[in-house]
């Protein structure tokens, strides 16, 4: 290791999926300096803006810091945790006792600790009984999810940070990387300075990403599809199919292929559905068909959408025909959007998962069952977050624990979201801020949870690299750490031995045997080699991407290079697409499509970056870009105020001339949240349409 100043702690951002080492050191007064860790693989040494603010950040003034009760006026009265704790766990059993375990619900959230997910996933799904447990990662990337378990067999991210430095050609799609995942695009422009590394960007909106960029591609809203089943009819014609690949280790090559000259026989036809112009598809799809080691990167540009599922279908589709897969330089791959998404996934936090990649076939749940000794295991799926909310909406869900996410604004259709929360019979919330607008739904008990810097665990970033989180800060007022918390509902429900951890380091390596539990070879999910881990061990623990089964504790960089895919025979299944299109058109009423997304320097609903004055300056409060000929057209004003209005709710916000929106379309940031009905919340706006595989909401085509 290289030598640390004295005390500092090495961590990992909580921001994003690029998942940064930090080192911070308290200062002595609360807070914390911090500094890029430059042993970390992922970012060594560097720091986005919002990571290099944290710092600013660690103030209490804004935080819960004991258990708290709501009174008859409405209004909040501080109570042990004894008595909180009782009360939680008194309520799930009575609703579970009158209504079953199906009226039970936790919504869980990709900025938890792998620890806290894995423990509220055991206890929902083999103890209480209900699989109603989903996450807002149902909202972030989803549509990857459902689109590598049809594709792959498993939900594989199959290459590592390092083809960003290697390839000669990187493609992102519906991503603003430079904003979002500043640190690797900082790898990407690294590459292109260095190696000469080619940048193409495919995005209805051009963004601070394009400026970089050598062929920037504003596609249509909904087109992704088509644009990349023309690309692999090219890549058939020009006979850049790799024959000894597929036959080897893909099926479905025959029937995807037809499906995409069905889509997108030629050019011309991409060209309409895509609204580019012919000339820049070929030489799209040329400089990709001639460019063997190429990324084809994506975000919630593609996965936020009511055909997200197909869309990563049909990038994957074209890597798997070219063998361009797992190989230095080479490949699909999914931008993560939140720090510990891929953490939740692996412990099954998504309504269709169980824990340790596995699903709801018989063997797998048997073999849960089994492991847990779980007297109540669910037996099928359960509801994806949109799906669950409208079962909190009409009464069939009447118990719901919301851990660390703000569903009344991020959910599609928050009004209605807010509303139905307000009237479940037990509503908890564990949080580390006392407002944000789902606790203006008035929870009946709120959990003083420990933040970033405060407590231990583990997340997973974009490329399958698990990273600890170490606290260097004392747990402030009450608050305690999910795990916890958790842990003492379920001691109360009756399941004390299950759920008797002495920390968190029992909780990994228990996870850890889980996914090595009779498991030759046959699933992705593997980290056997961390089954043993004692807290010295897990204190220690390194960077590593998995899987580190017990034979290669260092871990696996790419995965399906020479095929061993999951899938029946070990092989990619390539799927067929339906016919692009969008969920809601435009209309003489509601004229404009309404696209969402992040701004550079705030995170979420800013209940962290909103307390640093540098971020809170770059982007200063809400807003809404929009074409200045569409200024014109609808007599705004630019600098001044529109109400925009979809079918479910309104939003005013500062009107901004955006040359890089196109045309009929808007863009609005979601970060926003506001004083009363008609407010800055972009989820009042937005629809709950949703892909039918995945349950991913639509986000980023709205009419308005
Ligand atoms: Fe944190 Fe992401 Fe910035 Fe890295 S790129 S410092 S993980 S916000």
């Amino acid at each position: 290791d290289a030598p640390l100043a004295p005390a500092a702690t090495r961590t990992t951002c909580p921001y994003c999926g690029v998942g940064c080492g930090v080192l911070a050191t308290p200062d002595g007064l609360g807070g914390a300096t911090i500094a890029g860790d430059g042993e970390h693989p992922t970012n060594r040494g560097r720091l986005c803006s919002k990571g290099s603010a944290l710092g600013e950040t660690l103030g209490l003034g804004h935080r819960v810091l004991h258990p708290l009760k709501r009174n008859a006026a409405g209004g909040y009265d501080r109570v042990s945790w004894d008595a909180a704790l009782d009360a939680v766990a008194n309520g799930f059993r009575a609703i579970i006792d009158r209504d079953g375990p199906q009226a039970a619900a936790f919504y869980l959230s990709g900025q938890l600790l792998t620890e806290d997910y894995y423990i509220a996933n055991k206890l929902m799904k083999g103890f209480i009984g209900s699989p109603h447990v989903d996450t807002n990662s149902r909202l972030c990337m989803s549509s990857t999810v459902a689109a590598q378990r049809r594709v792959f067999g498993s939900d594989t991210v199959p290459g590592a940070y390092e083809d960003f430095d290697s390839a000669d050609l990187i493609v992102l799609v519906g991503s603003n990387t430079a904003w979002c995942h500043p640190i690797l695009f900082r790898r990407m422009q690294d590459n292109r300075r260095e190696r000469g590394a080619r940048l193409v960007v495919l995005d209805p909106r051009v963004t601070a990403t394009a400026e970089d960029a050598d062929m920037v591609m504003a596609l249509k809203p909904g087109s992704d599809a088509a644009l990349f089943a023309g690309l692999l009819v090219h890549l058939t014609d020009r006979g850049l199919v790799d024959r000894s690949y597929v036959v080897r280790h893909v099926a479905g090559f025959d029937e995807t292929l037809a499906n995409a000259r069905e889509i997108a026989p030629d050019v011309t036809s991409v060209s309409d559905a895509t609204g580019l112009p012919a000339e820049q598809i070929a030489a799209f799809y040329e400089l990709w068909a001639s460019t063997p080691h190429v990324v084809t990167a994506w975000s919630q540009g593609v996965n936020q959408s009511a055909q997200g599922t197909d869309k990563v279908a049909a990038i994957l589709n074209c890597h798997l025909a070219t063998g361009r897969i797992g190989r230095p330089g080479s490949g699909p791959f999914s931008l993560t959007g939140q720090p510990n998404a891929m953490g939740g996934r692996e412990v099954g936090g998504l309504a269709n998962m169980l824990a340790a990649h596995m699903g709801y076939a018989p063997d797998e749940i048997d073999r849960i069952r089994r492991f847990w000794q779980a007297p109540n295991i669910a037996r099928r799926e359960g509801l994806k977050a949109v799906q669950m909310l409208d079962a909190v909406a009409d009464g069939r869900i009447r118990a719901l624990w919301v851990m660390a996410t703000n569903p009344a604004v991020s959910l599609p259709n928050a009004d209605k979201v807010s509303a139905a929360l307000a009237g479940l019979d037990l509503f908890i919330v564990s949080e580390n801020v006392l407002s944000n607008d789902t606790l203006e739904a008035r929870p009946h008990y709120i959990l003083p949870a420990a933040a970033w810097g405060e407590k231990d665990g583990t997340v997973t970033n974009s490329e399958r690299r698990i990273s600890r989180q170490r606290a260097f800060l004392p747990l402030p007022g009450e608050a305690k750490p999910d795990w916890w918390i958790i842990g003492e509902v379920a001691k109360r429900l009756g399941f004390s031995e299950a759920f008797a951890y002495a920390g968190p380091h029992e909780i990994y390596a228990e996870h850890a045997a889980l996914s090595a539990f009779e498991n030759d070879g046959t699933r992705d999910f593997d980290i056997g080699a961390h089954a043993g881990l004692d807290r010295a061990g897990y204190d220690g623990l390194r960077p590593v991407q998995w899987p580190a089964p017990s034979r290669q504790p260092g871990g696996t960089d790419r995965l399906f290079g020479d095929g061993g895919f999951f899938g029946p025979e070990r092989r990619a299944q390539m799927r067929p697409l339906a016919a692009p299109k969008l969920a809601a058109q435009t209309s003489e009423d509601f004229p404009l499509l309404l696209n969402t997304g992040r701004v550079r320097d705030h995170w979420h609903s800013m209940t962290r970056t909103g307390f640093s004055p540098r971020l809170s300056a770059h982007i200063a409060e809400p807003s809404v870009s929009v074409n200045p000929a569409d200024i014109a057209r609808f007599g705004l004003a630019e600098g001044g105020f529109a109400r925009l209005a979809s079918i479910h709710g309104t939003a005013i916000l500062r009107v901004v001339a955006d040359g890089g929106v196109a045309e009929g379309a808007a863009f609005a940031p979601i970060h926003w949240s506001g004083e009363t009905a008609s407010d800055a919340r972009i989820g009042a706006l937005t629809q709950p349409l949703c892909d039918p595989f995945s349950g991913q909401p639509e986000m980023k085509a709205t009419p308005v």
